[in-house]
């Protein structure tokens, strides 16, 4: 089956030439952009200020939207999760994330994950296809929608942060990812602050090259799961294949980069990731760099025997990077009555 491009998988830049190509003034493909991400428009129909002939021609070639709300659900904790039917069948989600202060939308940047987790519900499935970045964009605008429909009680008006950390690997699809940062930060675009944007990933090489090389200047939150590259493969079997070093060599340099502190994602499973031994190793992989850990008890999935680490291992396993002078949270993995991990929801309906 095949679809009409969408057009918000254009970037901002690209409008002008639409406008030009279709015979209108160029204010009106301002006008277009501003429909498209300023006031995230998911019907030509309100798009009012536009001659209708162009509407017209518009949609005879281009998609407007591309996924279709399927799912909602709301945790105890104020977490929404949302499950997306894209145009060819496939589901995605998006999880909206209250947090003090501020709110935190994770997007998914793949259908599935080809990085075989063993924790990950996403990874069961493998990899089904990239998203485009209009797909990527999209998200954000159901998330916002949502948001000003059923606002989160006590949040004013700011701005969501964005985390890639939804389903898939952001840089394995950098070609998307990338053109979804440059609409969500250009002023005629999004305009976003980089500073609220956020990629996660397992850290494969040559995506981190890429990076470095476009260097948008986004946070960088790398996924490490082992203290050796024996331990990480048995975790993360595929992010296994670039060794340690490298991955935080890499990551480091992107730091330096952007000017950024360097965040470690470690999922905490019971008896696999909580070894004090391990914690100490970590603790030495980070000393004499500007990173930051962030600890997450494992959201343990239906399927599998993995067991989040107690309360106290948690404890014990940040006092030895703390006590290491390495700065180190503990995030509660949040929605766990509505499956909110990675890729569970999608899971559960399959
Ligand atoms: N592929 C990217 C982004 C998606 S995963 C990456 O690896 O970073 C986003 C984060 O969710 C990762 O840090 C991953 O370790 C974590 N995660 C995935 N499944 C989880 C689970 N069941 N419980 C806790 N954290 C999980």
């Amino acid at each position: 089956m095949t679809h009409k491009p969408l057009l918000r998988s254009m970037v901002p830049a690209e409008f002008a030439a639409l406008a030009a190509a279709a015979g209108v003034p160029a204010y009106r493909g301002r006008q277009l952009l501003a429909w498209l991400f300023k006031h995230g428009a998911l019907s030509w129909d309100r798009m009012s200020n536009l001659p209708h002939s162009w509407r017209d021609l518009l949609s005879a070639t281009y998609d407007l939207t591309g996924l279709h709300l399927q799912e909602r659900q709301l945790a105890a904790d104020r977490t929404r999760k949302y499950l997306f039917q894209l145009r060819d069948g496939h589901t995605i989600e998006s999880v909206i994330i209250p947090m003090a202060g501020h709110i935190t939308f994770c997007l998914s940047t793949q259908v599935g994950c080809a990085m075989a987790c063993t924790f990950c519900a996403t990874a069961r499935g493998g990899l089904v296809r990239h998203l485009e970045a209009g797909e990527i964009i999209e998200q954000i605008l159901h998330l916002r929608s949502d948001l000003a429909a059923d606002p989160v009680p006590g949040q004013g008006n700011r701005q969501a942060n964005v985390v890639f950390m939804g389903m898939g690997e952001p840089l394995d699809n950098w070609q998307a990812v990338a053109r979804s940062l440059q609409t969500m930060m250009a002023e005629d675009g999004m305009a976003m602050s980089r500073r609220r944007i956020q990629i996660s990933t397992s850290g494969p090489a040559a995506g981190l090259q890429r990076l470095i090389a476009a260097s948008p200047g986004v946070g960088l939150t790398l996924s490490l799961g082992g203290s050796t590259d024996e331990e990480r493969r048995k975790v993360m079997p595929v992010p296994g294949r670039t060794t340690l070093q490298e991955a935080l060599q890499l990551a480091a340099k992107y730091g330096h980069q952007t000017g950024r502190r360097i965040t470690i994602a470690w999922v905490l499973i019971e008896g696999q990731t909580d070894g004090l031994d391990q914690a100490a190793r970590l603790a030495q992989l980070l000393t004499g760099r500007d990173f930051q850990v962030n600890l997450i008890p494992l959201n343990p999935l239906d399927d599998s025997r993995l067991e989040p680490s107690s309360e106290r291992a948690v404890q014990d396993f940040q006092k030895v990077l703390t006590d290491a002078g390495v700065p180190t949270f503990i995030r509660a993995s949040g929605g766990r009555d509505i499956a909110a991990a990675c890729g569970q929801l999608r899971r559960r309906r399959q």
